[in-house]
């Protein structure tokens, strides 16, 4: 057994929109936080653990639930901070060759330790994860992950048609490696499989189909995919499927939503399309900072929700790994459009609200007996003006949101997978 002593923040609820009241979170200041040997959190309390437990006092500063990333691209950091272009060239200018050179499985194994590593160093316990068509990378993923024993949900990615030599699959090979990657990694461990759709034009009906009929077969299977995110792709999607009355359309058809689905993006889409989302029980990841970046619209969270929205980095596409930062470009987002997300509902989008629309939260999103030990220790601030500014803050609402706005990877203290410290920050 150890114990860690901190302020802890969670969510046992969905906090109400627009409300900012101390009783939406969870603020259990100055408490001690009890792991055991499984992994898992034990206790919560306020009196010192009894002898013999291990005690890490980190008084002062934040513990928080392990982000949960719900999209991500394992191969893209190289692509992060590309200039010039929307998506669709965007695909084929940077990611598309980036991507073919996880053919080869060092690239992958490299690439992917490198990847969790960096979610580890941004406080991300959790992650939903496009890899590459390869499924070289998908192994990669999973065995990483299992070393790790990180939280993964990730598949090969399904692509038979519009991208270039190398980055091609075709029906019967991808369902052969879909079934056996399945059968290898899904359930074992803390890994789960998404059959992963790139996005409806870079695969034939055919393709759709089959990822379908997988999803159909096994209801404990996962679907990512993205939809919506770009008006031309948007445009594009209605030259190749006419005979569907949307993006979101196409995916229904093919059998891809239902509750274990999670769409990328969902920026265009329109109210009938939006009911439809909300009876499947699928959720959107919303990705602002890449929506931005890729100038690719305002996504409406108000309008698209009840339907489970959750947040999401979208790397390379996003501009960092970090959730602050991603939730801080969620905040100006809905500013745009006269709306005021809370620190609450943002950070509750982060951890137990991701959790609940994963079906995960009997394991990951909160600090709460029975819960796998998925954590991470915040410094308040780590500047002079920082600390300026969270030392002026009155009430917990105002603390929180200008933390959850000023801060970023380096607030980081530490971050502990099942209770096993993967991530210390060096001091000088
Ligand atoms: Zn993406």
């Amino acid at each position: 057994m150890k114990a860690i002593r901190a302020d802890l923040l969670d969510f046992p609820s969905q906090p109400t929109w627009g409300e900012t009241g101390d009783h939406q979170p969870r603020w259990r200041p100055d408490h001690w936080l009890l792991i055991n040997d499984l992994g898992h959190i034990a206790a919560i309390q306020q009196e010192e653990p009894a002898a013999g437990i291990e005690r890490h006092d980190h008084s002062g500063k934040l513990l928080l639930p392990g982000f949960i990333d719900t999209h991500v691209h394992s191969p893209q950091l190289p692509v992060l901070a590309s200039y010039g272009t929307e998506l669709l060239d965007w695909l084929n200018t940077y990611t598309f060759p980036t991507e073919t050179a996880w053919q080869d499985p060092a690239v992958a194994a490299r690439g992917t330790a490198l990847f969790l590593d960096a979610l580890l160093a941004h406080g991300t316990t959790a992650a939903v994860v496009f890899p590459t068509v390869h499924k070289t990378s998908a192994d990669a993923l999973f065995s990483a992950a299992t070393q790790r024993g990180m939280r993964v949900i990730g598949g090969k990615v399904l692509m038979d048609r519009h991208a270039p030599d190398g980055l091609r699959d075709d029906v019967r090979g991808a369902e052969r490696d879909c079934r056996d990657l399945i059968e290898r990694w899904h359930g074992q461990g803390r890994n789960s499989y998404a059959v992963t759709v790139r996005f409806a034009p870079t695969s034939t009906p055919e393709q759709l189909a089959m990822a379908g009929a997988l999803c159909k077969a096994d209801p404990t299977l996962y679907m990512q995919t993205h939809v919506a995110e770009n008006r031309d792709e948007v445009r594009w999607v209605g030259e190749l499927f006419p005979a569907a009355r949307s993006s979101l359309d196409v995916d229904a058809r093919a059998g891809l939503l239902h509750e274990r689905s999670v769409l990328a993006h969902g920026i265009w889409l329109d109210a009938e399309d939006r009911a439809r989302l909300y009876a499947t029980g699928a959720q959107v990841a919303h990705c602002p900072t890449s929506n931005l970046f890729l100038g690719s619209g305002l996504f409406d969270w108000r309008a698209t929700a009840p339907a489970p929205v959750s947040i999401a980095t979208d790397v390379g596409g996003g501009t960092s790994l970090s959730m602050q930062r991603t939730l801080a470009a969620a905040y100006a987002v809905q500013a745009m459009q006269g709306q005021r997300l809370t620190a609450w509902s943002a950070l509750h989008a982060a951890t137990r609200g991701a959790a609940e629309a994963l079906q995960l939260q009997g394991e990951i999103g909160a600090l709460e007996p029975g819960l796998m030990a998925d954590l991470c220790l915040w410094d308040w601030s780590v500047g002079a003006v920082d600390a300026e500014r969270i030392g002026r803050a009155q009430g917990l609402h105002e603390k929180v949101f200008a933390w959850l706005t000023l801060s970023d990877e380096r607030h980081l203290a530490a971050t502990w997978v099942a209770g096993r410290p993967l991530f210390t920050r060096r001091t000088a």
